[in-house]
């Protein structure tokens, strides 16, 4: 989905680096940009912003580096910040950076990234890390399952940052369709009635109506001051009544459905792109994921 590109030349193209704390963002930013950094802070919070330009062949890049989260909530400074960058929608391309040796977390964040409709290159950094572990990834079906290319890198030794750089610019155009999770009769029912009451409210915004409804199922407080903002109090809140209507007839917690459907389909994803070793399937780690949300 193409989104808020403005006003760039030809040869100029803007983007984001987005993805987990550790996946190596800071890493790859330094790798791309060198001495021609600017640091400074993003408007209104104490939230570092780091900027930078990079060039290849004709092309001028604009590289940010945007703040490392696990979700795109609205729990953190780190996570509004980065989710204002993206539903605000003024970058061409994003590389989503993901620790190769810990695809499960990682691929949580970028399906998020995809439900909004972002253009993203998937960059498997770590790779090393991955190949130690013995971890094989088909980048090919990985890409074709997330709809998205996939780059391999290794940016603590630079590795893979020329196809990196060839893989920005091929794709400075990407136009994507958001990626659609099936989240079940219940929570989809009731996705598709909040749908229709954004398009009678004339509700508009850079990210698609599908993606407002799902994070206003969630509660999720940034997306109900959004609608507020943009329909007025008393709009909102027959949404708001409806979700709660719908979740109080239901048996279920439609919060965690959205959160499991995820799982359910990066589980499918890695199951088919993914080959490891049984020691590394840790069943484990996804507690741990959830506590950490
Ligand atoms: P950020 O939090 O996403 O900005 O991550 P950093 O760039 O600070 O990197 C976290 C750690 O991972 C640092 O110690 C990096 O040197 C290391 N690192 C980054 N990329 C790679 C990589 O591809 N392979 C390995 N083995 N380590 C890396
Ligand atoms: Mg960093």
């Amino acid at each position: 989905m193409a989104l808020n590109k403005s006003k760039r030349k030809d040869n100029q193209v803007k983007i984001a680096l987005a993805g987990n704390p550790n996946s190596g963002k800071t890493t790859m930013f330094n790798e791309l940009t060198g001495s021609r950094q600017h640091v400074g802070n993003w408007p209104g919070v104490t939230v570092e912003k780091k900027t930078g330009r990079a060039s290849y062949q004709k092309y001028s890049l604009e590289v940010i580096d945007l703040p490392g989260t696990y979700s795109l909530g609205a729990y953190s400074e780190d996570e509004v910040v980065a989710r204002d960058f993206l539903t605000d929608g003024d970058y061409d391309v994003v590389l989503n950076i993901i620790n190769s040796s810990n695809l499960e977390r990682n691929l949580y964040f970028t399906v998020q990234l995809l439900e909004m409709g972002v253009d993203l290159i998937a960059v498997l950094n770590m790779a090393d890390e991955a190949e130690k572990k013995g971890i094989k990834i088909d980048k090919e079906k990985l890409g074709q399952m997330l709809g998205t290319p996939v780059v391999e890198t290794v940016a603590s030794r630079g590795r893979g940052i020329n196809n990196l750089l060839e893989k920005t610019v091929q794709n400075r155009d990407l136009s994507e369709p958001a990626l659609k999770i099936d989240y079940g009769s219940n929570v989809e029912n009731l996705i598709d009635e909040v749908v229709s009451m954004l398009k009678e409210f004339d509700f508009t915004a850079q990210i698609n109506n599908r993606w407002t409804a799902v994070k206003l199922i969630e509660h999720d407080s940034e997306a109900v001051k959004l609608l507020e903002r943009k329909v007025g109090v008393s709009k909102a809140k027959k949404i708001k009544s409806l979700i709660a209507e719908r979740e109080l007839k239901a048996e279920d917690d439609f919060d965690n459905i959205i959160i499991d459907k995820k799982y359910e389909f990066i589980n499918k994803v890695i199951e088919e792109s993914v080959d490891r070793p049984e020691a590394d399937q840790e069943p484990e780690m996804f507690q741990i994921k959830l506590m950490q949300l």
